[in-house]
Order: structure tokens, then C-alpha cells, then sequence
């Protein structure tokens, strides 16, 4: 008997059926047909690639900005007893050949590539000989300026398929504006693309913004009111520890969560509240990625996030069951402002863009304006303790750099 793409699903992922979107966004990839996958963060865009991945025969080649992305997903698919390697820019010569090598001659099913690899030669030179079915571009707004994620390399992506010529390209992202879809198709040469998007509304989940004063009471009135769990989000590692503590003093069982915890510590809080023990995590941006929690009844801001995105992000892990549930940003009259300094405090102005430009030549040692084509290796620590500058502004100083063409930045910095 024939093996369906279901029969896949079950077997490697364990799930029983394809959310609304995926069969149709699959069935468009195995008929080689370039697609583009719009579903937000968290709708399952990784099962639309590597389920035809596995359907189809060869290699599916992945594109993916991020190393954490890429380890995060070749893991994923190890443990499912699926071959995938991951290369990148912190590899050397030697462990790259190896990759690449069983890419052409092993039973490697998942090649997970930064985009800045596709240009190589070496990469190139082994490109023709591998068995390509499919190509995956995730994260595929990297692609374009109008997004917030602008990645040059990503423009180059489109090379590779003169060499490939007949391998049906998915494209897949979160960012569905007009702009930015347009930018994929044009960028990465897409032949009269089938595109799918899922609708960005959640209609359960009710969204409230409201003017509080007394934050912490209010907290506890929302955590004692809704079922379930929920998550308070808040701005800094501190606040977590505080507000966690206020709130065990008010009944309510709550842990703080942050990325300067322990790996133990972090995952003993995320068992304790995925198995109900605790009511609500109290954490900085650091808590979601990856975390699926079905039941989540309430999410709670007590300090406002950086951007729209994020805010979207953070609310939307609030009822994924698609039962009732409510998202409430508590502001107070301070809060915009903090906000505001918080951002203009991060964005660099035109001068100290020349000044970080200037310290990279002379921390290189070369003649402003020169071609310098290899890689050099960074450290953005002890860069900003040599000329004395902000690592956060300096940062954002050296991605401006980027965008303007200046420089390019591998994703190994
Ligand atoms: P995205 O890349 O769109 O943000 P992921 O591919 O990381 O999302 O998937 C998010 C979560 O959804 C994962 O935990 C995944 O296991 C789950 N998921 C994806 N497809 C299905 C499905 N058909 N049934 C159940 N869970 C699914
Ligand atoms: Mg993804």
C-alpha cells in the first residue's frame, strides 16, 4: 500500500491530523508547485516542509537564518529518527566537507543551511552532485527590507536554482503584509507561487488594554477569576523574582522564568506549570519559544513589550485550544514614556554610526572604505571595551552598517 503524507504525520510526529492549511500547503509542494506558506508563529509551517521532506525521495535543502533555529530543528528531527544536519559559519573547513559530504553520498534527508553557505564554493562545487527534491526558505520575511528582519544573504538564495533547475521552492513565514509577501516572490524567482495564508485572528482570545494603577491587585483579581494557567509578562529578570514572590504572598502559585536561570531551574519552572502544579509564570520575553501549552487562560503585560510583534507574540500564546481566553495589558502613566526612552536608548544616531564604523577599521586594521571579501571573527564585548561603546547601541550600530551594505554579518556573531 501506498504511504500518504498522513501516514507520515502519524508516524514520525505523533499527530493524528493536519491543521487546516497544511495538507492543502503540502499537497502544492509534492506536485512541485512553488508555494508560500503565510501561518503565524506557533500554526505548524515547520510540518509543510519536512512532511513533503520526507515524502519525497533525495534531500530537502532548509534555509534558515538562525544557528539556534537550525539546531533547534535538526534535533527535533533526530529525535524522530529522521537523518538532518545543520551547516554553519562557525564550522570549519574540515567539518563543513564532512556535512556536505553526506549530504551527496549519505541517506541525509534535512540539510539545514545559513543562507551566507549557499554562496560558497564548496558549497556550489557539491550542490549539482546532491539529489534535491525541495528547497525550504523559513523565516522567508529575512528576505526583505520592508520587514524587521532584514537578512542581504537571503537575496542571493535565488542563484542556486539556475544550478537546480525543475526543484519546486517553499517559501514560509509569520509576516503577511502585501510588501513583504510581493518581496518574497520577486526575490527568491518563485514561478507563479500558490499562496496560502491562514487567517492572523484569534477569535477567542479578548484582547484588553487597560489604564491601572494598582497593577498588583488587579494581577491577582485576573489570576483568581479565569481557570487554567496563565503567563505575566514582564520587562526585566528582576521583575520576574518580585512579582512572583508578590504574587505567592496574594495565594496565587506563581514561578518566575528568565534566561539568566539555570537550564535546570528553567525547565523545573516550565514542568511545574505545564503540569498545573504552578498557576503562572512570571517572565521576561525569554518564556514561549517553543513552549506549547494548550490551555493557556490568560496573559498578562505588566510592563509593555518592544514592538507590536512581540506584543502579538506574547498575547497569542493565550488560547491555543481556541477556548475563551483574554490577553490584558495593564499600563500605567508611566509607561509609555519608559517605553520610548527604553527604544531611542537602543538606536544609535548618525554619528555614532561613523564612530562604530571607524573603530571596526581601525580594530581590523584596515583602510576605511577598503574590500576586506573573508570572513573575520568578532567579539562584539571586547570590541565595545576597547573604544568604550554601548554593546546594545553598538549592536544596533553594526546592523545599520549591514542594511546599508557596509558590512556583512555572519550569524555565528
Ligand atoms: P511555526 O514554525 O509556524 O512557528 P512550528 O512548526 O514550530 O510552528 O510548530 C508549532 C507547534 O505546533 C509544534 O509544537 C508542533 O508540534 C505543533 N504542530 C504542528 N502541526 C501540528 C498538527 N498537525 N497537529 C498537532 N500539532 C501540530
Ligand atoms: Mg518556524
Amino acid at each position: 500500500m501506498e504511504t500518504t503524507v498522513v501516514d507520515i504525520l502519524k508516524k514520525y510526529w505523533g499527530h493524528q491530523a493536519f491543521r487546516p492549511l497544511q495538507d492543502q500547503i503540502i499537497e502544492s509542494v509534492i506536485q512541485k508547485k512553488d508555494t508560500i506558506a503565510l501561518l503565524p508563529t506557533g500554526g505548524g509551517k515547520s510540518v509543510c516542509f519536512q512532511v513533503p521532506g520526507m515524502y519525497l525521495p533525495g534531500l530537502t535543502i532548509v534555509i534558515s537564518p538562525l544557528i539556534a533555529l537550525m539546531r533547534d530543528q535538526v534535533e527535533n528531527l533526530k529525535k524522530k529518527g529522521i537523518k538532518a544536519i545543520a551547516v554553519n559559519s562557525a564550522m570549519n573547513a574540515r567539518e563543513l566537507d564532512i556535512a556536505l559530504d553526506n549530504a551527496v553520498y549519505g541517506d541525509v534527508k534535512f540539510l539545514y543551511l545559513s543562507p551566507e553557505r549557499l554562496q560558497t564554493d564548496i558549497f556550489k562545487a557539491r550542490l549539482s552532485r546532491m539529489k534535491v527534491s525541495l528547497i525550504a526558505v523559513d523565516e522567508a520575511h529575512c528576505i526583505s527590507q520592508w520587514g524587521y528582519d532584514f537578512r542581504p544573504a537571503y537575496r542571493e538564495i535565488a542563484a542556486i536554482r539556475d544550478q537546480i533547475p525543475g526543484v519546486p521552492m517553499i517559501a514560509l513565514t509569520a509576516t503577511a503584509t502585501k510588501e513583504v509577501v510581493d518581496d518574497i516572490a520577486i526575490q527568491l524567482k518563485l514561478r507563479s507561487p500558490a499562496i496560502f495564508t491562514k487567517s492572523f485572528v484569534r477569535k477567542n482570545v479578548i484582547y484588553v488594554v487597560q489604564q491601572e494603577q494598582q497593577k498588583l491587585s488587579r494581577t491577582v483579581n485576573i489570576a483568581r477569576k479565569f481557570g487554567g494557567s496563565g503567563i505575566v509578562y514582564v520587562g526585566s529578570r528582576r521583575e520576574t523574582v518580585r512579582q512572583s514572590h508578590l504574587l505567592r504572598a496574594n495565594g496565587i502559585s506563581a514561578l518566575p522564568y528568565h534566561a539568566g536561570m539555570t537550564n535546570k531551574d528553567r525547565q523545573e519552572t516550565q514542568q511545574m506549570w505545564i503540569q498545573n502544579k504552578a498557576k503562572v509564570v512570571v517572565a521576561t520575553n525569554a518564556f514561549g519559544m517553543g513552549i506549547d501549552k494548550p490551555d493557556v487562560r490568560f496573559v498578562i503585560h505588566l510592563d509593555l513589550p518592544q514592538s507590536i510583534e512581540a506584543y502579538f507574540q506574547e498575547a497569542g500564546r493565550a488560547g491555543r485550544d481556541e477556548k475563551q481566553a483574554y490577553a490584558v495589558a495593564l499600563i500605567n502613566t508611566n509607561d509609555c514614556e519608559t517605553l520610548v526612552e527604553r527604544v531611542t536608548n537602543q538606536v544609535p544616531d548618525r554619528n555614532e554610526v561613523k564612530t562604530v564604523y571607524r573603530a571596526l577599521s581601525n580594530y581590523f586594521q584596515l583602510a576605511l572604505g577598503s574590500l576586506q571579501a573573508e570572513p573575520i571573527a568578532f567579539d562584539l564585548n571586547l570590541f565595545c571595551k576597547k573604544f568604550n561603546l554601548k554593546p546594545l547601541r553598538t549592536l544596533n550600530a553594526l546592523k545599520i552598517l549591514e542594511h546599508s551594505g557596509y558590512i556583512t554579518l555572519s550569524d555565528a556573531i
